[in-house]
């Protein structure tokens, strides 16, 4: 088996420890898709990136060099580094997803129940509804006035910050329980509904609601304000490294904020392009893309024609060439080989943590339903870049054969006719609210986004 750690200079081990360093405060922060749009807003913007809309308005003409981003509903971007070349030969294009598996409050969250305040919540996204009992789970998000203010929510990051929880059952009653017992050693269903936030247990007039509601009110919340409220329950903490040789790290969304972050650093530090290059960042992706902040919506092509008429080469049918000939990595997460759970597992065609970049060049479930299915032609020139720039990779699958699977956002992107494939990391314990990466994978995803930027001119 190879291990790519072996074969690394102390330079490179350097290298890996200060970007996931950057990357772990990244993550800790950002927990929400907002929260990562703000933190690449700032960064995009440290870089010289400029927003596009400003220019849109002043009618300013864009020339090679130029570093440009818009933000779509604060919970999706898309960034372009202009290169040499006329769009109409066609972009560069990294994309990733920044939502990730979670609970989400309801829109009338507050009830009581037994001498409880409660939240109620409804998942987001595949996750293990087992996953999300008996451990610390902070609140971010937002709250809208009726009068157009905004209130920012993040409790339970802080030290000294309360959190809260669903609480599960102790195994002395489970096992006498003998209908509980088998639910629960299968690891399987506890019901979704049951998935309710304890908040508070304090009464005020004979209610621990009218308490919970009188500390909301002091933060200038109504209880109806909660309709017009985004409100995520995620894991509270901040990521951090696994292992004694700490060359992993554990943290909540990798999946898919590693290849988002990846995305974003290789372009900031990309350099001399020839094709235009974009990132784009989209919510949606764990719930099938939909919606207006979902790859689904029209966004990143309406840009692409914003960024082609500030170049005065806007025309449909040059617009259509420039989405046809573009090509794309679709930056995902996929599952890695477990120790522990081997059974759906295939060993040879797995990917592994420390094995690099994990390219996938199809997906879907069955006979690879609903999946892009990349070309050997571009992924030849693929191949090329990864050697020429001694970036370690793997091809790789998810599980066995129709053991499961599951779709990313390339096929929606390969209806344009353009080159598209699945490369990023492999995750340990995906969709779980901790996640494991490898640093090493990490810093690998990251040089090849850039070298494929800054180099796939074919
Ligand atoms: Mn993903
Ligand atoms: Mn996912």
């Amino acid at each position: 088996m190879k291990n790519a750690w072996d074969f690394c200079s102390d330079n490179q081990i350097k290298q890996i420890g200060l970007f996931s360093n950057e990357y772990k405060s990244f993550l800790s922060q950002c927990k929400t898709e907002r929260e990562c749009i703000k933190y690449f807003c700032a960064l995009l913007e440290e870089s010289g990136f400029v927003k596009l809309n400003s220019l849109i308005q002043s009618k300013t003409p864009l020339k090679a060099g130029d570093k440009v981003y818009t933000v779509n509903m604060n919970k999706a971007l898309v960034a372009f580094v202009v290169g040499q070349q006329d769009l109409q030969n066609g972009l560069n294009i990294l994309c990733a997803h920044i939502d990730s598996p979670r609970l989400d409050l309801k829109s009338n969250p507050v009830y009581e129940e037994d001498g409880f305040c409660m939240f109620d919540t409804h998942y987001y996204g595949g996750i293990k509804h087992y996953h999300w009992v008996a451990l610390p789970l902070a609140l971010h998000g937002l709250v809208c006035k009726k009068d157009g203010s905004k209130i920012d929510i993040c409790i339970g990051e802080k030290d000294g910050d309360p959190v809260f929880g669903v609480t599960d059952l102790l195994p002395h009653l489970t096992e006498k329980q003998k209908g509980f017992n088998k639910l629960l050693s299968k690891q399987e269903e506890i019901e979704g509904e049951v998935l309710n936030l304890i908040v508070g247990s304090r009464f005020k007039e004979g209610s621990a609601k009218s308490k919970i509601l009188d500390i909301l009110q002091e933060k200038g919340i109504q209880e109806k304000d909660f309709y017009s409220a985004e409100i995520e329950v995620v894991p509270a903490g901040k990521a951090r490294d696994f292992g004694l040789d700490e060359s992993m790290i554990i943290g909540y969304g990798h999946d898919d904020r590693s290849c988002a972050y990846c995305c974003i650093r290789a372009l900031i530090d990309s350099k001399n392009l020839q094709k235009t290059a974009a990132v784009v960042l989209v919510d949606k992706e764990e719930t099938g893309s939909p919606g207006a902040t979902g790859m689904k919506s029209k966004f990143f092509e309406n840009m692409v024609a914003e960024v082609m008429s500030l170049r005065g080469e806007y025309k449909e049918l040059c617009f259509k060439r420039a989405l046809n000939k573009s090509q794309v990595i679709s930056c995902d997460v996929t599952a890695a080989f477990d120790p522990n759970w081997k059974q759906p597992y295939n060993k040879n065609t797995e990917a592994f943590l420390n094995g690099g970049v994990a390219f996938s060049k199809y997906t879907g479930s069955k006979g690879k339903s609903d999946s892009n299915d990349a070309n050997p032609e571009f992924i030849a020139r693929l191949r090329n870049i990864l050697d020429e720039n001694k970036i370690v990779y793997q091809f790789t699958e998810m599980g066995r054969v129709d053991q499961g699977g599951g779709g990313t956002i390339a096929s929606i992107l390969a209806e344009y006719g353009m080159e598209v494939i699945d490369a990023g990391l492999p995750v340990l314990s995906m969709h779980a609210p901790w996640e494991v990466i490898s640093k090493l994978d990490l810093f690998e995803n990251y040089r090849f986004y850039k070298a494929f930027v800054e180099t796939a001119n074919f």
